[in-house]
């Protein structure tokens, strides 16, 4: 069966070592592209891409038949911190990630704008706006965009809607800047993703508040945790609270088919996504729904 017209399928996997054995990684589960953290995703440690490295990466990239590489930022970053030091620490980073992604061309540097602390999105929008102004302005031309993740809303995350994540877009005003879709944090946000009325009134939401050709990326995670439970607990696809007839009707949805999507599961042996979840997203999105077009 041709897979022409149908999402990309793709994982996170692991740059242990240097870039180029993720894509040795990607390659062994069957994945159609690639998301890393280049760094270390808890710490602010920047990578000295070294130049044998990166023409190992360039060649195994060129020779492995992968269609996208994703760069994932650190978990530490908060474009809304009151802290001068850790809001400079975080466009920083974003700048680090972005030069990253200009070295392997890569397709973007999705991120987690961070935590509001409680003082609300309106107190710190507009520091929110000018960081992702400065981060864009020193980063290097080139293709990569930054795209902003949703948050599971735990705590004062910021992005916890799509109305956020469309002032945060607003706010930075800048094309080079999108939307990741985290398929978990969304369900856990309360965007109930298991009928037809209510991907309906999620891809509606989206389309309205943040525009559906600032969507770049899908992450495709079960959850663990329940609707609106605020918790960022991704589970296999399949072993959730969302299960296998939410991704079959996610995945036929052709608001998200043009869109890449990328696994972020434990896995089998809670290494991360495996052959298996590659293998049963991809047969999931083959079946298409009677009478869609
Ligand atoms: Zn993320
Ligand atoms: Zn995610």
């Amino acid at each position: 069966m041709s897979s022409a017209g149908l999402p990309l399928i793709g994982a996170h996997v692991p740059a242990r070592g240097g870039v180029h054995n993720a894509v040795a990684a990607g390659v062994a589960i069957g994945a159609d592209l690639i998301q890393t953290h280049p760094t270390p995703a808890r710490t602010w440690r920047p990578l000295r891409l070294d130049p044998a490295i990166l023409s190992l990466y360039r060649e195994s990239f060129a020779a492995s038949g992968l269609r996208g590489h994703h760069l994932h930022a650190v978990y530490l970053v908060n474009l809304g911190s009151p802290r001068p030091e850790l809001l400079h620490a975080s466009i920083s980073s974003l700048v680090h990630h972005m030069e990253i992604a200009a070295s392997l061309d890569a397709d973007s540097v999705v991120f987690h704008a961070g935590s509001h602390l409680g003082a609300g999105l309106d107190a710190v929008l507009g520091q929110i706006g000018a960081a992702l102004r400065e981060v864009l302005a020193a980063s290097p031309p080139g293709r990569a965009r930054l795209l902003v993740e949703n948050s599971a809303g735990s705590g004062g995350t910021i992005g916890r809607s799509f109305t956020e994540l469309g002032r945060i877009l607003h706010a930075a005003g800048s094309d080079r800047l999108g939307v990741c879709l985290d398929t978990q944090h969304a369900f856990a946000s309360g965007y109930d993703l298991r009928s037809d009325e209510g991907v309906e009134g999620t891809l509606g939401e989206l389309a309205r508040e943040v525009g559906l050709d600032r969507l770049h990326l899908v992450h495709a995670n079960d959850s663990r945790t329940g609707l609106g439970s605020n918790a960022d607990r991704h589970a296999n696809v399949g072993e959730g609270e969302l299960g296998l007839a939410a991704f079959r009707r996610l995945l036929g949805d052709p608001r998200l088919r043009r869109v890449p999507w990328v696994l972020e599961v434990p896995g089998s042996r809670r290494e991360g996504p495996d052959r298996e979840q590659v293998a049963l997203l991809k047969s999931l999105r083959q079946r298409r729904r009677r009478g869609a077009p």
